[in-house]
């Protein structure tokens, strides 16, 4: 059956079984990649990124930076390419037509059909995507660290990665997460990106945006679903380490504070590019790809330092058509913690401004440094508990990302060997 994604196209996956790969990898030429390339090789490959089915040429690279559109006309807004060292592509001899073999981990993982090789003009690229072009926004920082040329063309996984535990439980393919959402019946689904563990204020958000999105529904039998969709990728001292993200996101069911029909828990791979609105864009289409209806938006989505209004993220869906975009954009306010209400409140309707406390990033961090579990209002006792745990079992004590998980954490997924 065709499953239909972003731009109407359909979701295609490049995937070979190892077996069958074996004899047509033989003798291609190989190019070891880095992690960020490896985990967009595997969104490619099963659909995530639909309608690309490979790394962009320059036409595409072209349309996206001047009018966000892939050359058939597709709504796309982060370029997706495959950058090479000029040294690289020399000593190797690699040109158009050319098949390459991909490797990670040292181990066969994918081909990259070279279908154009070419440059670009890294600052052009920076300014029009995160409109600036400044070294110290890490968007910016990423895209001046593309080496000299890029790679245009498709891709297909020949050797299929194995997620680690705990990743293993909450990695779907599109066309998985769309059978899993299929068998529990939900009409409509709102995705809850994030990169946090879950205190009440991202309980309640996702609350609101449940409640936002089941709308008009009828209440008798539950058919809208909540999807958080964490994204894992490139880590940075003193984020939050991946194990504590999904376990405690999970915990939230598992304990009952969400119904067990209405929440699933899942991760994309992904490296932030803090892109703000136009990274709102892309997660929307991320998620449009795994069957979504809506997504919800919050304050300051995937922004950085000042470079963005905390709600440009909101405004940018009010320029692209419902035909061009199918998600729908679900725009909330904070939820805070106020003390005259007595609850965590949206602050879209509690009028104590005064009185009110923000979950501020410091004070959720000088709360789960204390290590002291806070009233059950702030965190539920068992995410609070489970952060303590995950962060002796997989963060070498700390919840928080430092130098020793970096260097000795569990790979999200390893590439099983295979012999040619
Ligand atoms: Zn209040």
């Amino acid at each position: 059956m065709k499953i239909i994604g972003h731009g109407g196209k359909e979701i295609v996956e490049r995937v070979m079984d190892p077996r069958q790969a074996v004899d047509k990898i033989r003798g291609l030429t190989r190019i070891p990649i880095r992690d960020q390339l490896a985990r967009e090789v595997v969104m490619l490959s099963y659909g995530f990124f639909t309608p690309l089915q490979g790394f962009m040429t320059k036409a595409d690279v072209d349309g996206v930076v001047a009018n966000m559109r892939l050359t058939d006309g597709t709504v796309w807004s982060i370029p997706i390419v495959f950058d090479l060292a000029n040294e690289e592509i020399d000593a190797k001899r690699i040109k158009q037509g050319d098949t390459l073999l991909l490797t990670y981990q040292d181990q066969p993982m994918a081909t990259l059909d070279v279908e154009e090789i070419f440059s670009y003009d890294l600052q052009k690229m920076a300014e029009k995507i995160y409109g600036t072009a400044e070294e110290k926004h890490p968007g910016c920082a990423r895209t001046y660290k593309y080496a000299d040329r890029f790679i245009g063309g498709k891709v297909t996984l020949v050797n299929p990665p194995k997620m680690s535990e705990p990743f293993d439980r909450f990695f779907f393919t599109p066309r998985q997460l769309r059978a899993k959402i299929a068998e529990k019946g939900w009409l409509r689904s709102v995705a809850h990106q994030t990169r946090n563990v879950p205190h009440s204020g991202h309980e309640w958000l996702m609350k609101g945006s449940w409640i936002a999105c089941h709308g008009d529904l009828p209440v008798e039998k539950i058919v809208t679903g909540i999807v958080v969709s964490a994204v894992m990728g490139e880590k940075r001292k003193g984020d939050y380490i991946d194990e504590a993200i999904v376990l405690t996101h999970d915990a939230l069911r598992t304990y009952g504070y969400f119904r067990e029909d209405v929440h699933i828990t899942s991760i994309v791979l992904w490296d932030m590019r803090y892109a703000g609105p136009k990274e709102a864009i892309f997660h929307a289409i991320l998620r449009t790809n795994l069957g979504l209806t809506h997504h919800m938006f919050g304050r300051d989505h995937a922004g950085v330092g000042t470079y963005y209004d905390p709600y440009d993220a909101h405004r940018i869906f009010d320029t692209i058509s419902e035909d061009d975009l199918r998600i729908k954009p679900i725009r909330v306010l904070a939820w805070w913690f106020c003390p005259v209400c007595g609850e965590v409140t949206y602050s879209g309707l509690c009028g104590h401004t005064k009185e009110r406390q923000n979950f501020s990033g410091t004070v959720v961090r000088s709360i789960i440094q204390d290590g002291v579990r806070p009233p059950r209002i702030i965190f539920r006792p068992e995410v609070f508990d489970l952060i303590m745990e995950t962060a002796e079992k997989y963060g070498f004590g700390s919840p928080y990302v430092g130098d020793e998980y970096l260097a000795k954490r569990n790979p999200l997924f390893t590439v099983p060997p295979l012999k040619l």
